[in-house]
């Protein structure tokens, strides 16, 4: 059984004083079989460095350096200790228009710094009703694939995040992500079954600690990615003990 991973996805939320009680309530905290990272904004990275807790960034810049004002490189992530980054997120490829190849340039970029990239894919709400869930994950999938070969998901996360599902309250039930995981863990095993296997796909929405186990406990999810329970250090803590 793969390892799972519960990473925090702060978005634009935190302050130093939220960094401090995270520190603070995982420096006691007993895990054993969950991998945990949080993903502050860019500011507040150092001041979670050396918690017990791994870090993760939330986007980087498609360029490894230059005259790219206001963007931050892979190096400097690296630089930073951060063994994670979020790519591909949806309120980015909504808020700053990422395309599937401008993703997959940036998760290129993730992997050739050896920062892990935290690859988000998910449907709108109106690609589910109308029947073509699989094809526009499979797009968003293939671009990536296409970019940096399969072989490359053995230093990938993927995320599953229906967009429906963000913020929402509503999340999917156990066995419509069960569906999906599936699904793309199928999908990369026609060209590589050993690392498709080994792949960690989290599971993204609304996730709270009272639906956290029932989603973890799915064959094919391996873990989540949590954004508004991961602002409360208690509430996160216990999401990774679901995990646990
Ligand atoms: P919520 O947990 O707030 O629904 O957000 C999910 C998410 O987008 C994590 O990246």
């Amino acid at each position: 059984k793969r390892r799972p991973l519960v990473a925090g996805n702060w978005k634009m939320n935190g302050s130093a004083g939220l960094a401090e009680s995270m520190r603070s309530t995982f420096a006691t905290a007993q895990l054993n079989k969950v991998d945990v990272a949080v993903c502050p904004p860019f500011v507040f990275l150092h001041a979670l460095a050396d918690a017990n807790v791994a870090l993760g960034a939330q986007t980087l810049s498609e360029y490894e350096n230059g005259a790219h004002t206001g963007e931050i490189s892979a190096q400097m992530l690296k630089a930073l200790d951060c063994q994670y980054v979020i790519v591909g997120h949806s309120e980015r490829r909504a808020d700053q228009h990422e395309s599937n190849g401008l993703v997959a340039d940036k998760v290129a970029m993730a992997l050739a710094a050896e920062v892990t990239p935290i690859f988000c894919v998910g449907e709108p709400e109106d690609i589910r009703d109308s029947g073509n869930l699989y094809e526009y994950l499979a797009a968003q999938i293939d671009a990536v694939v296409s970019h940096v070969g399969i072989d490359a998901f053995e230093h990938m996360v993927v995320a599953y995040e229906p967009i429906w599902a963000i913020g929402t309250g509503k999340t999917a039930s156990p066995e419509q992500a069960q569906d999906v995981h599936r699904f793309i863990r199928e999908h990369l095993a026609k060209n590589n079954p050993a690392v498709a296997q080994g792949l960690r796909i989290l599971y993204g929405g609304s996730v709270k600690s009272s639906n956290a186990a029932e989603l973890f406990g799915q064959p094919d999810v391996d873990g989540g990615l949590i954004g508004g329970a991961s602002l409360d250090p208690e509430e996160f803590l216990r999401i990774c003990q679901a995990a646990d």
